[in-house]
């Protein structure tokens, strides 16, 4: 197999030939048909993911098909398609998992940070944490639902019933999002680096009532938000754009700092909430639910060796909605 591999965080990724890896008790080997690059990805190649099992091989908005069953899996066959995403392994046992609450399991691992991903030919997985997805839909356009779909999901739910919606940060988890808030009857207002006519563009061409500048505020208060993008800075002006008792929720992993904001923007029980990781339950709620809602997937390709210039372009926001890497 070859693979895109990180030795050390801030470097570049190298290309590297790796023997076949044997599936162990309980996991699968898939060859990879697709994989996105996902904000999070830059945060480990970074190193503001402090943690990391290095060398690592990111990325974890994997599909591909199963080619080796290791012993003791059930319910998966060679030639199946399926879904690998950021939440790679449980331990089953700690307090958190044991309240069904597994994202915040004490013992976890994590593909492409704390084990090996999907910017590859191929990867090991924990057969629990493989969603099989059928046969509909190109490998493409489903690779961004594995981690910007699952984790906009799980925003989405804990962001509440609420009609008036804001996304901040309109990249790739909010251009799905958006089209499922839509589909569900409410109102998106897609919020923009000031002055991205382009974005708020692609955000209105989605279904966006309104699309703006994250500096300006909405035509009316909003329920809820969710913050995609990684800026701090955001977290007050979000507070300032719900009502009463509205919330908001950050949907990243790592976030700058925030800054100090005066407490009337948190007054009248507006709620500051994060969401981390996701359970394998979302993830099953989401895939089941996706083909119905035809979410369409805004996709940028490259070659599995252009990894850098695919995580370069997406930190400079060369490209709207997703970039997918093709071993
Ligand atoms: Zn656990
Ligand atoms: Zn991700």
């Amino acid at each position: 197999m070859h693979a895109m591999v990180l030795n050390r965080p801030g470097e570049s990724l190298a290309w590297t030939e790796l023997p076949d890896p044997s599936p162990g008790p309980g996991e699968i080997r898939v060859r990879i048909a697709a994989c996105g690059v996902c904000r999070t990805d830059l945060h480990v190649v970074d190193g503001e993911l402090t943690q990391p099992k290095l060398p690592i091989i990111p990325g974890h908005e994997i599909v591909g098909r199963i080619d080796a069953l290791g012993p003791e899996v059930a319910g998966l066959a060679i030639g199946e398609r399926v879904g690998i995403p950021w939440l790679g392994h449980t331990c089953g046992a700690c307090a958190y998992c044991a309240a069904g609450r597994e994202n915040l399991c004490d013992r976890p691992l994590f593909t492409g940070y704390t084990r090996d991903g999907g910017f590859a030919s191929a990867t090991i997985a924990d057969a629990r944490y493989a969603f099989p997805l059928g046969e509909a839909g190109d490998d493409v356009a489903l690779a961004p639902l594995l981690c910007a779909g699952l984790i906009g999901w799980r925003s989405l739910v804990i962001a509440g019933e609420g009609r008036r919606l804001g996304l901040y940060g309109f990249g790739a988890a909010a251009h799905i999002i958006a089209q499922v808030a839509t589909w569900q009857g409410r109102a998106v207002f897609a919020f923009t680096q000031p002055g991205d006519a382009a974005t708020q563009a692609f955000a209105r061409g989605l279904g966006a009532a309104w699309a703006g500048g994250s500096d300006e505020a909405p035509p009316e208060p909003l329920d809820a938000a969710i913050i995609f993008a990684p800026v701090g800075a955001l977290v007050p002006r979000a507070l300032k754009a719900v009502r009463k008792a509205g919330r908001v929720v950050c949907a990243g992993i790592h976030m700058s700092d925030i800054p100090s904001f005066p407490y009337r923007l948190l007054w009248e029980e507006r709620q500051l909430v994060s969401v981390a990781n996701l359970t394998r339950h979302d993830g099953i709620d989401f895939l089941r639910l996706a083909p119905s809602i035809g979410i369409a997937t805004r996709t940028t390709r490259y070659p599995l060796a252009r990894a850098d210039e695919a995580l370069a372009d997406l930190r400079a926001g060369r490209f709207d909605g997703a970039a997918v890497l093709m071993p």
